[in-house]
């Protein structure tokens, strides 16, 4: 690859390493946003990796729950799972898919693992919505692996565009508030590649497989499997894969700068919100 420019570079402010939490009817994550130290990067609300090949720690799955105010994202990496909500959609989340959910006003659903066995593999991002369109009607974009556009922009590199853009390339994902980009990166050991990000949008990198070296020069970071970095003022990120092949997800969005009131699975503005919301979900209104 050509050197990096150096004047709009962005880099890491920080490095956060996920913590090991039990959610749904026990099921194991490591969760990176969304954590005591670390409860948001606006407009993302929460990040959890599965990844297990141990039964035990997924078949519990989540059985029905609710959501209003915010949309949930799976990415799945290995293994299938099946979501069905109290509207009658269903669908399966195979390997390399992912579904890009919108629960505006509220939607109850589940999410179970369909297999008993084998490597399960993936990711949930939460993503806040604008106050404007909390109550917003529910929406789904399921999109099938194929669907993913994956492209070589140099030897040894693979970047799959989930949603955003890189270059003239359009991942599926469409009409989001937040205008987010969500890529998924492979580098070959001995790699490293240049990504577009908008200013001012804010932006983390997630390393899901060996290391990556993030930034340029002295102001480089190293950052672990397991780890996400912050990635800080600049129009784009320097990514260096570590002694063998790096993989990455890389998610960028613009922030809201809205009040935030959290209560499990609801995500408002004011406290007052969350009580309607409690209201609405116990009385059967979702
Ligand atoms: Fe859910």
């Amino acid at each position: 690859m050509a050197s990096p420019s150096t004047d709009l570079s962005r880099s890491v402010s920080r490095i956060v390493a996920g913590k090991v939490v039990s959610d749904g009817a026990g099921v194991k994550l490591n969760r990176i946003i969304g954590q005591r130290d670390f409860d948001m990067l606006d407009p993302f609300l929460l990040l959890d990796e599965f990844h297990s090949d141990q039964a035990g720690d997924y078949l519990a799955g989540f059985p029905n729950h609710p959501h209003r105010g915010f949309e949930t994202v799976t990415y799945m990496l290995a293994g299938r799972m099946r979501h069905a909500d109290n509207q009658g959609n269903s669908g399966l989340l195979t390997p390399g898919s992912v579904q890009w959910m919108t629960a505006g006003r509220g939607i109850v659903h589940s999410e179970m693992p369909e297999q008993e066995d084998g490597l399960m593999w993936g990711f949930q991002l939460w993503v806040n919505l604008p106050a404007s369109d909390k109550m917003t009607a529910p929406r789904y974009q399921d999109i099938a692996a194929e669907r993913i556009p994956t492209i070589e922009p140099a030897a040894g590199i693979s970047l799959r565009v989930i949603a955003g853009r890189f270059g003239n390339v359009i991942g599926p994902v469409n009409g989001i508030a937040t205008e987010p980009v969500y890529l998924d990166l492979s580098l070959d050991s001995g790699t490293s590649i240049d990504v577009p990000l908008v200013q001012g949008h804010n932006a983390f990198a997630y390393v899901y497989d060996g290391s990556a070296s993030i930034g340029i020069d002295a102001d480089a970071k190293s950052v672990a499997r397991g780890e996400l970095a912050v990635l800080v003022n600049g129009d784009h990120v320097h990514i260096a894969s570590g002694d063998s092949t790096t993989r990455l997800i890389i998610v960028a969005g613009k922030p809201l700068r809205e009040p935030v009131a959290k209560h499990g699975p609801f995500v408002m503005n004011t406290p007052q919100q969350i009580i309607e919301a409690i209201q609405d979900f116990q009385s059967g209104k979702f």
